[in-house]
């Protein structure tokens, strides 16, 4: 039997987990003024779990190549992402920016990568998930995919992503913090998410919370991820491309991008 990937990720990573990090300082690469991570998916997932033992509060961004784009246009943005706790690369465009300018990075470290490897510690830890985000019904169906996939996952609260008057977003800080998760995965699409938490991140304390766009249309089955040798190509935004054509303005900032970074544009300083 094949394994996924994210199965994959969390094998390498439990022969990883009596490693200690080498280094306590995340290090970094500037990808023309934005900050990401060098991490690969198994020292991510050794980070996050160091993030969680130190109950102290983490904003965690899933960076793909419209992030760097959006950035351009949102400083606000662009600050959250550089000042981030943690920035993993999750496009092929931003490994294939970090190669073209000398600084090749390991492989991609993907939102629903994460997310699904972070449902299935938390069946085997016990800690607690929180699901923020989607339409109304998506979230709850894909924790309760995450908690079929991997028993005893402690998926302990969900809320969809349009709650949006001062009362409703009163009640969810309230579910939230009555809950108390280690992780907050946030789902509503590049910037609202990292803006949210930011706004949030003090006051609620959870030691991982993380943007991480459509992931629960993928849990809950409502957006197909691409074939296996899709992602292992660097295809998967052409498949989501296929899948669901309205995604053409997130897959048009891809050439946008490639350019800036053959003419070496840089971000402003933040
Ligand atoms: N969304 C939301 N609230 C909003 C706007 C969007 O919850 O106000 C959700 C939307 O339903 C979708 C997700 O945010 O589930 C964005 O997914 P997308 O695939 O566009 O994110 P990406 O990974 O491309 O950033």
């Amino acid at each position: 039997m094949s394994l996924t990937y994210a199965e994959e990720a969390l094998s390498k990573t439990r022969k990883l987990v009596s490693r200690p990090v080498p280094n306590r300082t995340i290090p970094t690469i500037d990808l023309l003024g934005m900050k990401v991570s060098r991490v690969n998916r198994a020292e991510t997932l050794i980070i996050l779990q160091e993030f969680i033992d130190s109950a102290e509060p983490h904003l965690i961004i899933t960076a793909d190549a419209s992030a760097h784009v959006i950035a351009r246009g949102d400083l606000d943005y662009l600050r959250i992402v550089n000042h981030a706790a943690l920035v993993t690369p999750d496009s092929t465009g931003v490994l294939w920016a970090a190669k073209k300018l000398g600084m090749a990075l390991e492989e991609r470290v993907s939102g629903v990568d994460l997310a699904e490897q972070l449902c299935a510690e938390s069946a085997r830890r016990g800690y607690g998930v929180y699901f923020y985000g989607a339409a109304p019904g998506v979230a709850e169906a894909a924790a309760e995919t995450m908690r079929q996939r991997y028993p005893g996952a402690n998926i302990v609260g969900t809320a969809d992503g349009f709650q949006g008057s001062p009362e409703q977003q009163a009640a969810l800080l309230e579910d939230i913090r009555a809950k108390r998760p280690a992780v907050l995965l946030v789902a509503m699409g590049i910037p609202k998410q990292e803006k949210w938490i930011a706004r949030h991140l003090d006051e609620l304390r959870i030691p991982v919370c993380m943007g991480v766009g459509g992931t629960f249309d993928v849990f809950s089955g409502r957006a197909k991820r691409a074939p296996l040798w899709m992602q292992r190509r660097g295809l998967e935004w052409l498949y989501r491309l296929i899948q669901n054509p309205s995604k053409y303005s997130k897959v048009a900032t891809l050439p946008v991008f490639m350019l800036r970074v053959l003419t070496g544009q840089r971000l402003p300083p933040v």
